[in-house]
């Protein structure tokens, strides 16, 4: 394949790659998006490997067959709840990528003659190699806590935005000296340095970040990994890589500032890795009084007096994969004339738009789903509501307690219906570690159990 054709290939993929973000940005055309996408890397890869650059094709088969093996058969076992975990892991892959190809590139390169371009060679490897393992090492941490291997609480190491700034400042000191050295004996310890410098760096940032906040920060290592990719790009002369890197990076960040926006949190103080941390609340584990409980008959009734009913949905209705009876109630009850409608907030569950992919899939109509700024208001007007295993994204805390870890983040305000049931199996804590005033509250009664088993017996009660 001559070199002319390989780039016409490579503005076509590059042109599939922004039609499946623009297809994936709305559920309807959600599949769209992913099929352009797929024929975009289809497209992407053929033209490389049978491009004039390309050598030892025979390798490269190998390895994608192997690498292909592995991906389908761990997609496929993957469970949807496990789905962050497995893009959390791929982040990390990209980064591990980006500082592989940074350390080959900078052996196997040939010095030339032009000072210029030998120096702008030797800063696209050391930046490369910097963000790539910044990635790497902050995508295995994100892994741990998502995945409860690592606590979701933040490390607060003292005198941590300090020691952040400082390994930026001796990262950069080391750039000066990887570039300017005649010596090679420097240069490698340079790098070597600054590639231990960053992977401690990525493991800080992301492990100072409280469970809350963790939405963010899988937004922001996706934009990582995509700057990673695009400096691979740099390093290989690979265009298409640059394009596709700035598009997941550009991408990735506005996803990133939209979490920001949703949760109340500050754009530059997640790049710095510290929000949410400074706050100690003495209420975590706090007591809060008496709970009250409610059996599956007494919720029946409650829902057969009511009038208009919304259901929040929370990670918990994702682990007992209870959205179909979920799905089954709201079309009994609408069906009895009673307005169900379901209030989503844009946390909820561990990926961004967890819920709506699991109620779409329970094929729940799309026009009673709505976003929290869209019901907020309407809770006060609500008989009832059933908080199926939502806890931290319902908390009142965040709005009245200061000192709390979740405090400013935007809730769902279920306490001001007329009555609450929250369908969980325990009193324990959501995913931030805290202690939630709601089950605590008069108009509040917890139903315990597994979610999928009581609101199947709630199905049978209707
Ligand atoms: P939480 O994680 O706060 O709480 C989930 C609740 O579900 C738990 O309290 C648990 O209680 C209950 N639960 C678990 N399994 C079951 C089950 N089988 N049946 C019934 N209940 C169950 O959920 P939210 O959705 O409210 O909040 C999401 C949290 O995750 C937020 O803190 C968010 O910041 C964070 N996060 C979100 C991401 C995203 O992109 N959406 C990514 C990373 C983190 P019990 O054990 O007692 O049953």
């Amino acid at each position: 394949m001559s070199g002319g054709l390989v780039t016409a290939a490579y503005i076509v993929a590059a042109i599939l790659f922004i039609c499946s973000l623009a297809g994936l940005s709305k559920h309807e055309t959600s599949k769209q998006g992913n099929l352009f996408g797929i024929s975009g890397m289809t497209i992407a890869l053929l033209a490389t490997m049978m491009g004039p650059d390309s050598s030892k094709i025979g390798w490269v088969l190998v390895a994608m067959v192997i690498g292909g093996a592995i991906g389908i058969r761990l997609a496929k076992k993957v469970e949807m709840t496990e789905m962050p975990e497995l893009v959390a892991v791929l982040h990390s892959f990209v980064g591990l990528a980006a500082v592989l190809v940074g350390y080959n590139s900078y052996i196997d390169h040939v010095p030339g003659t032009d000072v210029v371009m030998e120096n702008i060679h030797l800063t696209e490897v050391f930046i490369g190699v910097f963000i790539g393992a910044v990635t790497f090492a902050g995508s295995l941490v994100a892994w741990g806590k998502l995945c409860g291997k690592i606590s979701s609480r933040p490390l607060a190491l003292p005198h941590r935005h300090k020691l952040n700034l400082l390994a930026l400042v001796v990262s950069l000191c080391l750039l000066i000296i990887f570039v300017r050295t005649e010596s090679v004996g420097a240069q490698v310890f340079a790098l070597l340095l600054m590639t231990v410098i960053a992977l401690a760096f990525g493991w800080h940032l992301v492990a100072s970040i409280g469970g809350a906040d963790m939405p963010v920060v899988v937004s922001m290592l996706n934009s990582y990994s995509g700057w990673a990719a695009a400096a691979a790009g740099f390093m290989l002369g690979n265009d298409l890589l640059i394009v596709t890197g700035a598009l997941v990076g550009s991408s990735g960040a506005i996803l990133s500032y939209i979490m920001c926006k949703a949760m109340n949190r500050s754009f530059v103080s997640v790049i710095a890795g510290g929000f949410g941390t400074d706050s100690s609340s003495g209420s975590e584990e706090a007591e809060q009084g008496e709970h009250r409980e409610i059996d599956v008959q007494g919720t029946a009734e409650m829902l057969r007096n009511s009038s208009s009913v919304i259901i929040t949905p929370g990670y918990g209705m994702a682990v007992a994969q209870a959205q179909y009876p979920v799905a089954e109630i709201t079309e009994k009850l609408r069906a009895k004339g009673i307005k169900v409608r379901f209030g989503i907030h844009p946390v909820a569950g561990r990926l961004p738009g967890h819920m709506n992919v699991l109620l779409a899939e329970a094929r729940v109509p799309y026009d009673i789903v709505l976003e929290m700024d869209e019901i907020n208001d309407d809770f006060s007007e609500t008989d009832t509501v059933l908080v199926i295993g939502a806890n931290d994204t319902v908390n009142p805390a965040a709005q009245e307690d200061p000192r709390s870890p979740i405090a400013g983040m935007p809730v769902l305000e279920v306490w001001k219906a007329q009555n609450v049931v929250v369908f969980k199996r325990s009193m324990n804590t959501g995913y931030a570690g805290v202690q939630n005033p709601l089950f605590f509250r008069e108009n509040t009664q917890m139903l315990f159990g597994d979610a999928k088993a009581t609101v199947d017996a709630i199905l049978k009660a209707l």
